[in-house]
């Protein structure tokens, strides 16, 4: 039996240009459909849900289980599709059977309501599967971790703890969420204009957080982008949101309305390209501008590699007179989603378990947490720290390595799904560092010049300052033609004779 827990995207590196992002490689699971029992979802963010609709009907089409806003959703994300899908909500507390495996979903605290943690388990060993969290015990939505059910866990005997290890390297535990609506309220106090905040548009917790300062403050509420107004009415729908009716909002009274009275929750807090934020900062939004007095909180950080973005974001606004607030100059804007070490080392004092296996960091996180479990007193070969495409086998109480699941990087950019590829966007980094020049060359009959050869240039060099430079190019192209002409059968042997020509050329000429 195969059960499949989270199925998510991950984002592109810089030097990967013009991929959207990157979902998972699922070759391996293609021929084993028919064990394929069902997919768990832990949570409702992107880098957890979001691959689904992409490997849903190759993975044949399980049954996905998962907790209620994390089930609106996927359903949401199934839409753009076309696609239903089958979709069961869960209920904490009972047990789930799936083929070999029972399971058990456990209610934690993440930046996102209605996180679940997983406890599976297997005639070999149970298994606790503990993605993204933090211990919040003052979540602004929703219970507590469930504390009984996780020490229970640990009670009945855990085999192997997968735990989240993003925040591995923070000491301390993570600040609650609750921290950050009483930021909003202090900023709100003294915002005399509109109050702007932005974040990740799955952010319900955060959202809500300012939906409640608005009501305090009586500023009605508008949403801005097409993912915020999405995730919000589904927030709504669900009643994971609640407005009062007197203080929904509509674009078009924004700017009839005093400002102290309006409060904007904005997609685009990344600065992508075209996001509402990055409309409202460049004028582009017909119905609303920012103005002197204005107050922008981005309540999130930005993702490694899009600070660029998001700090010309911050300067384009300012500009426009906007009062900008983001975690350089308030660090309550926004509280990690993940635990620290003292949170992490709670998990595994809760669950007790035999093994570790850290999940959802980079090889450092994973030996960051590695060092925590060794304070605690475990020997370091029973913390496996994995990579990519790693298996592990369980066998009574035995672990070893199991073989390695060859797996690559699938691409998704805007034409769709695996169109690019390694060549593709080296070519891409070639173009973006260093330009490129085209020689356009006609050549007669008898393989000789018909007319001068034409160099042109894009982002290499500025063609009207540096003439002398490229007529020396054609000269030397020019000069590597054999006078009497060149075999003509050959005419990629020819292409290569003078692209080596131009390199070196252009070699010597500006290094
Ligand atoms: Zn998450």
């Amino acid at each position: 039996d195969i059960l499949i827990v989270d199925c998510g995207i991950g984002f592109p590196e810089a030097r990967e240009m013009g991929v959207d992002f990157v979902i998972p490689d699922i070759d391996y699971l293609k021929d084993k459909t028919d064990k394929i029992r069902a997919i768990l979802l832990s949570h409702g963010h992107e880098d957890h849900i979001t691959a689904l609709p992409y490997h849903y009907d190759a993975l044949g089409k399980p049954p996905l289980y998962t907790s209620k806003l994390t089930g609106a959703f996927i359903q949401n994300k199934f839409k753009e599709f076309n696609k239903t899908p089958n979709v069961q909500i869960v209920e904490y507390g009972k047990q789930y059977q799936f083929g070999g495996f029972r399971t058990q979903f456990i209610n934690i605290t993440h930046s996102i309501p209605d996180a679940m943690h997983i406890l599976i388990n297997t005639p070999v060993g149970n298994f606790y599967h503990g993605p993204d969290y933090k211990f919040d015990l003052t979540p602004p939505y929703g219970k507590g971790p469930d504390f009984y059910a996780i020490t229970k866990a640990g009670h009945d005997g855990v085999l192997c703890l997968l735990s989240d290890s993003l925040g591995a390297e923070r000491e301390g535990l993570t600040l609650s969420e609750a921290i950050v609506g009483k930021t909003f309220e202090d900023e709100m106090r003294t915002c005399k204009g509109k109050f702007i905040m932005t974040t990740f548009s799955s952010n319900i917790s955060r959202i809500n957080q300012c939906v409640e300062a608005a009501i305090k403050f009586n500023r009605k509420i508008v949403f801005l982008g097409r993912s915020m107004k999405e995730n919000t009415d589904l927030a709504k729908d669900i009643g994971y949101l609640r407005i009062p009716q007197n203080l929904i909002g509509r674009d078009n009274e924004v700017m009839k309305s005093p400002p102290n009275r309006i409060c904007l929750i904005v997609a685009g807090s990344q600065g992508q390209y075209m996001s509402a934020l990055s409309k409202l900062a460049s004028d582009m939004n017909k119905n609303i501008k920012i103005k002197y007095g204005d107050k922008v909180i981005f309540s999130s950080d930005p993702i490694p590699g899009n600070e660029n973005e998001v700090y010309g974001l911050i300067e384009e606004l300012a500009m426009k007179g906007a009062d900008v607030v983001y975690s350089d100059i308030n660090d309550q804007l926004h509280a990690s989603g993940h635990g620290s070490q003292e949170d992490l080392k709670f998990l595994m004092r809760f669950t007790n378990p035999r093994y570790m296996i850290p999940i959802g960091g980079t090889i450092r996180h994973q030996r960051q947490y590695q060092k925590l479990a060794m304070d605690l007193g475990y020997e370091s070969k029973n913390i496996l720290t994995l990579k990519e495409g790693e298996t592990v086998i369980f066998e009574g109480t035995e672990v070893r390595l199991g073989e390695v699941v060859d797996t690559k990087q699938v691409y998704v950019d805007a034409y769709g799904v695996g169109d690019v590829g390694n060549v593709v966007l080296r070519d891409r980094l070639t173009l973006a560092e260093e330009g490129m020049v085209v020689a356009v060359i006609t050549i007669d009959k008898q393989g000789r010049l018909a007319n001068r050869p034409k160099v042109i240039t894009r982002g290499f060099v500025f063609e009207k300052t540096e003439s002398v430079l490229l007529e020396s190019a054609v000269k030397s192209v020019e000069k590597s033609f054999n006078a009497k002409g060149e075999s003509i059968a050959d005419l990629s042997g020819l292409k290569k004779k003078v692209a080596t020509q131009m390199e070196q050329f252009f070699y010597e000429e500006t290094g």
